[in-house]
């Protein structure tokens, strides 16, 4: 596949991330005015409650551009997901007779400001990386106890909080909690001093559904996917994790990109999963390429510094695709609703600079790494902003997510303190 010309000419460029054959979904809003849906192009973004207005696109009987969100349009389903990117890129392409018309519902991208892209019914994460979990495992139980013995035949997961998730440039409050190191005789009440992010990727459900579905309709069923930067308190969670799993130390924020970067988008970009260690039992089993060539990256950037590039990643990474963690999902008759949102679990290469936590980076804190300012870090320290970013490379052009983004500010006084 290679550039869909456009007749705006900053989506032509080989460098931005969203050329017309990407076409994300936003929801944006200018001044004081409402905010409605948004597909971005190039430095530009087309105001879709604008352009449904003027009876360009028509994908359903009533308006569905105008909300602050993009489930009414997902509920839809697959025909008008397909519908309305084949009609968008009719619009924008170069030699387009509709460019007159079209022109005035473009809106600069800079003049901005993006919020949540759609409505979060369910929030669940997964534990999916094969190189993370063995990293995690090892310090957490020893390396001959690194993999739980299920591991190779179910994909991990976890109910998390949905009224948490944020969209990228929310700052992020370093959290109070309960934690007990391993040499405490006792347990205490105090600021995570082990806060830390998990590079992932969030794969967003278009289709509902109630009880088990097939892999491949599970695939079928995802609408897009963003990155996704799954806040974590490792001081909170060593201590409460078993054995129910991560619960508070997961629950201050879960960050994600402004950007849903469509499947159709990515269709380009699928590629098998790793070597199955152990067969999968035939409901989970791989049905075709259900993961994406994308490659992901982490910077931190302290409060007074520059920029330093801590990690780089790559999607295929993953043991388990975002189908098979769906599918799994709803075997034992779980229903899933338009809008629910599916951490991959953290994203880590095999060497020690693809890892996608600090908690990995730094070993547990044992091993504290080096920013481009001659700083260390073992874990984030207030002020820091950290960032993911995504990019499919095709030819001449390459798909973005925008930023996924959020500063730490310090914790605030004790909540209880009377
Ligand atoms: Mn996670």
């Amino acid at each position: 596949m290679s550039l869909i010309r456009s007749w705006v000419a900053s989506a032509n460029a080989e460098t931005t991330p969203f050329p017309l054959n990407n076409l994300p979904c936003g929801v944006f809003s200018l001044g004081d005015d409402d905010p409605r849906c948004g597909v971005a192009i190039g430095d530009m973004i087309l105001d879709l409650r604008a352009v449904e207005a003027a009876g360009l696109i028509a994908v359903s009987d009533a308006p569905v551009f105008a909300q602050p969100v993009w489930n009414g349009f997902m509920a839809l389903g697959r025909l008008a997901w397909a519908d309305l990117r084949d009609k968008l890129t009719a619009l924008l392409a170069e030699g387009s007779n509709a460019q007159t018309d079209v022109e005035p519902h473009l809106v600069a991208a800079a003049d901005a400001v993006l919020h949540m892209p759609l409505h979060v019914p369910e929030y669940t994460d997964f534990y999916a990386g094969l190189h993370h979990a063995s990293n995690v495992g090892t310090m957490f139980r020893g390396a001959e106890n690194a993999l739980p013995p299920n591991w190779l035949h179910v994909p991990i997961g976890y109910n998390g909080r949905a009224s948490s998730v944020v969209v990228s440039g929310t700052h992020v409050r370093r959290p109070w909690g309960q934690i007990k190191g391993p040499t405490d005789d006792k347990p205490r009440f105090a600021p995570s001093a082990r806060f830390d992010i998990e590079l992932e990727m969030g794969a967003i459900v278009g289709t509902a559904s109630n009880g088990p579905i097939t892999v491949q309709e599970a695939f079928d069923n995802i609408f897009g996917y963003v990155l996704l930067n799954d806040w974590s308190a490792r001081d909170i969670q060593a201590w409460e994790y078993q054995p129910l799993g991560p619960f508070q130390s997961k629950a201050t924020a879960t960050t994600i990109s402004p950007w849903i970067v469509t499947a159709a988008a990515l269709e380009p970009f699928r590629h098998d999963a790793p070597e199955r260690q152990v067969e999968l039992l035939d409901h989970l089993k791989d049905c075709g390429p259900m993961l994406y060539d994308i490659d992901l990256a982490v910077t931190l950037t302290p409060e007074t510094g520059q920029t330093s590039t801590i990690a780089r990643t790559n999607y295929t990474q993953m043991y388990y695709s975002a189908a098979q963690q769906l599918a799994h999902h709803t075997t034992a008759g779980s229903p899933m609703t338009v809008g629910d949102l599916l951490g991959s679990g953290t994203i880590s290469g095999p060497e020690k600079g693809e890892r996608g936590s600090l908690l990995e980076l730094s070993w547990g804190g044992k091993e504290p790494f080096t920013l481009e300012t001659g700083e260390t870090r073992s874990f984030i320290e207030d002020g820091d902003t950290l960032a993911l970013t995504g990019h499919a490379r095709g030819d001449g052009y390459i798909i973005g997510f925008g930023p996924c983004n959020g500063t730490v500010l310090p914790a605030l006084p004790d909540p209880y303190a009377r």
